[in-house]
């Protein structure tokens, strides 16, 4: 890869008998945004911990821009982490919290302001340097964090669920602004998160984890489209995995196979099933729910197994939704959406 911002190499970590992070090897490219994606305790935020240096490996190298840095400290790498709880200093003002760590490099002050302001602008709070962080909302605080991390320009930047504490609504444009700004600074973003919506909206490229390991790594499209393992599948969307008589019936073959929910057409029970190019099965509808834009249907299959299929409500409306329960349907789908995947589980 040209320009690596950071190369992990069998990078382990073990806590007493616990083995929190076991074997990582990934590199992330110059200004990329890098989601780290896993369930809770599957060792992404100590991964983070050890490319901060806050934390040192049991075993394995961390390299920054192409120089070895596992044994240094955290100071002496080009590296800035931003956490959850934002940790401001709640007697300074916003534009003394931002300029903090100028200070502390004995920045002459005229420049501090000015790099201040700058990095205030940069998350879009221009005239709110004077304010306190208790007069400030929580997305408001968020950007001060932030504006806090840029200031110095780093070359990279460690999130860690910088996003957790905000409510849905906030977060989702948070996530967009950070894209951007992103995107504006040039600056290489790794970014650790549980939440696959989240890593789906924002990243260049996604590292799904699994209890301390990396199952794939990959764009948001091929995370989603092509899961490498069955814990990707379903840790990702919904996995409406196909194993068994079911698979070898329905798609064919031997294996595990998964269908996006929303590659599935549901139609009537007498419709037509002899296009070649699509998988059909029919079923009864177990449960329906109307969720505003679109309709999830749970279909138990003739002979075994359930999937799950999402409909937009084109024309569908709440009335229509409850009437599909218990009704026999059948399920459609191209055959290129089907994607096998290597462990069952
Ligand atoms: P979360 O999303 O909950 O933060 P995570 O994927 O970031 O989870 P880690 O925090 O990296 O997971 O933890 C991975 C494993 O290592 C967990 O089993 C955790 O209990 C353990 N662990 C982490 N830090 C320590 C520590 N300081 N001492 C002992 N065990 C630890």
């Amino acid at each position: 890869m040209e320009g690596s911002a950071i190369r992990l190499q069998g990078l382990r970590k073990e806590f007493g008998g616990t083995t929190a992070v076991a074997g990582v090897d990934l590199e992330i490219g110059d200004g990329e945004f890098f989601s780290m994606l896993g369930p809770s305790g599957s060792g992404k935020t100590t991964v983070l911990r050890m490319i901060a240096g806050f934390e040192s490996p049991s075993s394995g190298t961390i390299e920054l821009a192409g120089q070895e840095v596992t044994g240094l400290a955290p100071f002496e790498r080009d590296v800035h982490t931003v956490f959850q709880d934002y940790a401001l200093f709640p007697h300074m003002t916003v534009e003394q919290n931002v300029a903090y760590g100028l200070k502390i490099r004995k920045v002459p002050k005229a420049e501090r302001l000015q790099q201040a302001r700058k990095a205030l602008a940069d998350v879009r709070l221009e005239g709110f340097g004077k304010r306190r962080p208790s007069q400030l909302s929580g997305g408001q605080r968020q950007r001060v964090a932030l504006a806090r991390a840029l200031v110095g320009r780093p070359r990279l930047l460690l999130l860690d669920e910088p996003l957790g504490a905000l409510d849905l609504k906030l977060r989702e444009q948070m996530q967009i602004e950070l894209k951007a700004l992103q995107r504006e600074v040039g600056i290489t973003f790794v970014f650790v998160t549980h939440d696959q919506e989240e890593a789906l909206t924002m990243s260049d490229r996604i590292a799904v984890f699994n209890q301390g390991r990396i199952e794939q790594v990959g764009s948001p499209a091929e995370i989603y489209e092509r899961p490498a393992t069955a814990f990707v599948a379903s840790f990702v969307g919904t996995s409406n995995l196909l194993d068994g008589d079911t698979a070898q019936r329905v798609v064919g073959g031997p294996g595990t196979f998964s269908i996006r929910p929303e590659k599935i057409r549901v139609l009537k029970e007498s419709a037509l099933a002899d296009e070649p190019e699509h998988s059909t099965v029919t079923g009864t509808v177990a449960e329906v729910v109307y969720l505003g834009d679109a309709t999830r249907f749970l279909v138990d299959l003739d002979g075994g197994g359930r999937l799950t299929a999402l409909q937009q409500n084109l024309e569908t409306s709440s009335e229509d939704v409850a009437a599909y329960r218990g009704t026999r349907v059948r399920l459609q789908w191209n055959r290129r959406h089907t994607v096998q995947v290597p462990d069952a589980r």
